[in-house]
């Protein structure tokens, strides 16, 4: 069955078939700027299992916190961030996009050491002061 998500207006809409390769909570300086300032829920879609059925988002590419380019991906009529493009085997779709954002349970916290004292870290998840390795360690 399909994962389905999009943007707030609806411009936007994709769907992934088959299971995310996990998911995780990103507190990198980049992000903060794209959520408005609260730490990134993303689910990890295999960049085979995604396909955009609607619309034509726009792009902003920029380098990474790891040197790669990282593309992000996002609505230009509402603004809404969706997921984001670069040089690894899946994409960070953002959880708020999901039509059902409850199906997550992130893993793991990555970035840590760019997160502001009052983000949210949950005792017992693992942390990773920059990027984790890939895939995610077992919770
Ligand atoms: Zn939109
Ligand atoms: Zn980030």
């Amino acid at each position: 069955m399909a994962i389905e998500g999009g943007c707030l207006c609806g411009a936007i809409r994709y769907e992934i078939t088959g299971d995310f390769a996990g998911a995780g909570v990103c507190h990198c300086r980049s992000c903060q700027y794209m959520t408005g300032g609260g730490p990134n829920y993303v689910a990890l879609a295999p960049t085979p299992a995604f396909k955009v059925t609607k619309g034509q988002p726009k792009r902003y590419t920029r380098p990474g916190g790891s040197g790669g380019d990282i593309t992000r991906v996002f609505c230009g009529e509402c603004g809404t961030p969706l997921w984001s493009e670069g040089a690894f085997p899946f994409y960070p779709v953002k959880a708020g996009g999901l039509d059902d954002p409850s199906i997550l349970e992130p893993q793991i916290h990555l970035w840590t050491s760019e997160a502001p004292p009052w983000h949210p870290i949950e005792p017992g998840r693992p942390a990773f002061p920059e990027n984790p390795p890939f895939p995610p360690p077992a919770p």
